[in-house]
């Protein structure tokens, strides 16, 4: 465990890793997806990306929260980089999932990766918010290169 800004416990790269393969094997019918987890210890919370459903139920309540949290969503008044809104990422899946239950998005460490577990950078439109939301936000790349395209490194 390393000592991260504001004394913030970040995982290390090997059990992120461990998480992000472990995850992706999981997961391997989200053909196309990108994945992502919040950690806090061993508290984790996966999503993979996706579009919000018209109706909210009770195994995928990500519509409810979207109306519940609509005042507080960390990209409110931002402007999409890409040709999508920031609601489809995964992040923004986990970080409504993380306030549904309480939790305090800011101290967990979140991560992204693909349906290989190779970890990826935020999106362009992720990495206008995810930094100030969340606790720490790992990268091994300076920015996300497109999910066929993110390579080990
Ligand atoms: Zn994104």
């Amino acid at each position: 465990m390393g000592k991260g800004k504001r004394g913030f416990n970040a995982p290390s790269k090997k059990d992120i890793r461990k998480v992000a393969h472990t995850y992706a094997n999981l997961n391997k019918d989200k053909v196309g997806k990108m994945l992502s987890i919040a950690m806090d210890g061993q508290i984790r919370v996966g999503a993979h990306s996706s579009s919000p459903s018209a109706r909210a139920t009770p195994l995928d309540p990500y519509p409810k929260y979207l109306i519940e949290l609509q005042h507080e969503l960390p990209w409110n008044g931002l402007t999409p980089a890409l040709g999508r809104a920031h609601n489809t990422c995964a992040e923004a899946h986990i970080w409504c999932e993380l306030k549904a239950r309480g939790k305090n998005p800011r101290n967990y460490t979140v991560l992204s990766f693909n349906t290989d577990g190779v970890v990826a950078s935020p999106c362009a439109n992720c990495a206008q918010w995810v930094e100030g939301a969340f606790g720490y936000v790992y990268k091994e790349t300076p920015r996300y290169e497109g999910r066929p395209r993110q390579k080990p490194v």
